[in-house]
């Protein structure tokens, strides 16, 4: 049998760290390796639950390098690059970073092994997450209804594999649950019928069905869930969202990244002073371009330090933001000016929503970079 690495990436983010323990308390027979890719340039509070997840998994978290040797003698790994760079700092439009300190450390480590990577992306977050290029990689999102990736998904339900999959669904279903499948397992992808509508149809007709036909289909390619003998995953129904995830970190003892803790602030508006709630809505470097306004100045009042930090790297025309440098933001007025901004647009939210506590978090998470935030 064809040996199968199953590898996990730790952020530092509460996702991944939510999915390595549950993933160890469901399936404690995968063998998962865990590894990290490490900036140089986050929070402690990433770093203490890296530290105390080690300690709950019992296992260590292999650190995997983004350089070899630092000829540039940068102070991490993260400056190392910006040198070679010239200065140039990353943006949504120009994610050097990612790529540099997280994609290309991530494939070198994993060589040409097949190799299965769980991935934390939430039942209810809508996106897909990075899938890696190399053949030999394939992503599982176990918190997911839909634990397989998009590829995987676009190359099974392809119009030219009906006839396939039919039959393979005659070895899972019952006659009865066949002849109501067969409308949906016949029916060809078009504008009537999207790829999105067929697979939310199978999965409505039975996920575990729909994971067991999933593979026996992969064992017809080269994908590495395809090449072993058994999957545990096929079985799994569980939907696991943001409240799950808190509530799988608190059950363990490892608690969520400290960055989480909500603070107060207060703001006068129309000569009332109001309190307001902030905090850090990721993981990820302490300068990174993805953070909200509101995230900047919960940097410059809590980690005063670190903004001044990030406010070095703005030299030469480079800005971590378009519209304003880090020492504009700084000013008192416009401090204010945020707070304000954010006091407002959340409490206008908080009227409409009971759970308004978790939207900052679902809000920040449309957008980013999921090698990074997880
Ligand atoms: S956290 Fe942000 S700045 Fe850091 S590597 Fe990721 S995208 Fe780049």
């Amino acid at each position: 049998m064809t040996k199968v690495r199953h590898v996990l990436g730790i952020s530092g983010g509460k996702d991944s760290a939510a999915l390595a323990l549950y993933l160890r308390d469901l399936y404690p027979n995968l063998n998962i390796e865990y590894y990290t890719s490490d900036t140089g340039r986050e929070l402690d509070e990433t770093y203490a639950l890296i530290e105390r997840l080690k300690s709950a998994l019992g296992r260590d978290i292999t650190e995997i390098k983004s350089i070899e040797n630092n000829n540039t003698n940068a102070e991490s790994n993260f400056d190392h690059f910006l040198e070679l760079y010239g200065g140039y700092l990353p943006s949504s439009m120009a994610r050097w970073c990612t790529k540099k300190l997280k994609l290309e450390p991530f494939e070198d480590y994993i060589g040409e092994e097949p190799t299965i990577s769980y991935v934390g992306i939430r039942g209810d977050e809508d996106r897909e997450g990075y899938i890696s290029k190399k053949s030999n990689v394939q992503s599982i999102f176990p918190f997911r209804e839909n634990i397989w990736s998009e590829d995987v998904i676009k190359k099974m339900l392809s119009n030219q594999n009906i006839e396939q999959i039919q039959s393979l669904y005659r070895e899972v279903l019952s006659t009865n649950e066949l002849e109501s499948a067969i409308p949906y397992l016949s029916k060809k992808l078009g504008l009537n019928f999207t790829q999105k509508q067929k697979l939310e149809a199978l999965l409505r007709i039975g996920v575990k069905s729909f994971n067991k036909v999933v593979f026996q289909f992969l064992k017809t390619t080269d994908y590495p869930v395809g090449k072993l003998d058994s999957f545990p995953l096929i079985e799994n129904e569980d939907i696991i969202r943001l409240d799950d995830v808190f509530q799988i970190l608190e059950e363990s003892g490892v608690g969520a990244p400290g960055y989480y803790k909500k603070l107060e602030y207060e703001v006068e508006i129309d000569g009332e002073i109001k309190k307001g709630i902030y905090a850090r809505s990721r993981s990820g470097c302490f300068f990174c371009f993805y953070q909200q306004k509101i995230e900047w100045v919960w940097l410059l009042e809590q980690h005063p330090q670190l903004f001044e930090k990030a406010m070095t790297y703005e030299v030469d025309g480079y800005t971590w933001m378009q519209e304003e440098t880090l020492e504009e933001l700084a000013q008192p007025e416009r401090v204010i000016a945020i707070k304000k901004e954010h006091y407002l647009r959340t409490h206008r939210t908080q009227s409409k929503f009971a759970n308004n506590w978790q939207d900052d978090i679902l809000e920040a998470e449309g957008v980013g970079c999921a090698s990074c935030f997880i």
